[in-house]
């Protein structure tokens, strides 16, 4: 087992068993190194109240920080991580560095009602999972209240024994669940009842088309009173026109993300944007 710098227990061991031939990437070697020398960073998108136009959440999506190729985004590390396995120990990474980076929001007096953590199926092949998020939530003194672990449908489409166990275990925690890319998957709708589910996260692919392509704007009319129906929060995805939000205003979708509002910063930047809304909000 290895120690990450500035964290005095361990979540990973240094070897992970691959279930599949390594990925034909050089980048797979470097991710040991980037996680021992904190070359990942969290960066943060904020989740706009369509109600009140206020922040009110942001969702935590993964950066590298790499010394040669510079900032390498999610779809060039992830897929190989998730392949590896070495997802696992960076997803518990992840919740550590949220959780810390949660405590220097408080300690600047900001608050977030909730903040999304990207899950992979990888993660929950681990047998571990929720015993080593209690443990990082507990030492860390994480607030669960505010976390919200964002699921694709596809990360629990398997029947494995291994994903029943971890998602009962996570249950267990108390933390809320999303669910990502809603309606790409397969089985939204099981997954629905099978799952203690508080967010549903419309996919961009929908919000895409808003408010012109007619076939996107029923699939998000009829999300979004699914969502009011089960009593659950919705969230539209990749919002980057004015013509978009209209549309969601108007159809009382709650929450919004996308590029109208910001793209993901880092976390001194999305620092400056949660003091300016919470103080244009007095
Ligand atoms: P996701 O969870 O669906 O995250 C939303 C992605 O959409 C982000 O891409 C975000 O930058 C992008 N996005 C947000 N608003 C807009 C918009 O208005 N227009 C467009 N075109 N894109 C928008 P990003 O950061 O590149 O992340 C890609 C994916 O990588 C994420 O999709 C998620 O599946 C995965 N990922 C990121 N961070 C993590 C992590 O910490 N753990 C795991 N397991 N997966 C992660
Ligand atoms: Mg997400
Ligand atoms: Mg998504
Ligand atoms: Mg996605």
């Amino acid at each position: 087992a290895k120690q990450l710098p500035g964290c005095s227990y361990t979540f990973y061991e240094e070897k992970l068993p691959p279930n599949e031939p390594p990925a034909p990437s050089v980048l797979a070697a470097d991710i040991w190194t980037a996680l021992k020398l904190s070359q990942f960073e969290l960066y943060y998108q904020p989740r706009i109240d369509l109600a009140s136009g206020q922040i009110v959440g942001a969702e935590a999506l993964m950066r590298w920080n790499h010394p040669e190729r510079g900032l390498i985004m999610p779809d060039d590390f992830i897929p190989v991580s998730e392949h590896t396995g070495q997802i696992v120990p960076m997803g518990f990474w992840a919740i550590m560095q949220a959780g810390r980076d949660l405590k220097t929001l408080h300690s600047n007096g900001l608050r977030l009602e909730k903040l999304g953590i990207n899950l992979s199926f990888r993660q929950f092949q681990n047998d571990t999972l929720a015993e080593t998020i209690k443990r990082i939530v507990s030492l860390e003194n994480i607030d669960t209240n505010i976390l919200e672990f964002e699921l694709t449908e596809s990360s629990l489409f398997s029947d494995d024994l291994h994903v029943k166990h971890s998602v009962d275990q996570l249950c267990s925690t108390g933390i809320d669940f999303s669910l990502d890319d809603f309606g790409t998957g397969y089985s939204s709708f099981s997954l629905l009842q099978k799952l203690p589910v508080s967010t549903l996260k419309i996919d961009r692919s929908f919000v895409a088309g808003l408010p012109d392509n007619s076939g996107d704007a029923e699939i998000v009319r009829a999300i979004i009173s699914l969502a009011r129906n089960m009593k659950k929060r919705v969230i539209a995805e990749g919002v980057e026109t004015e013509q978009q939000l209209a549309f969601l205003r108007e159809h009382q979708c709650d929450q919004a993300q996308g590029f109208l509002y910001s793209k993901p910063v880092p976390l001194p930047a999305f620092m400056k944007m949660l003091r300016a809304s919470a103080s244009a909000h007095l």
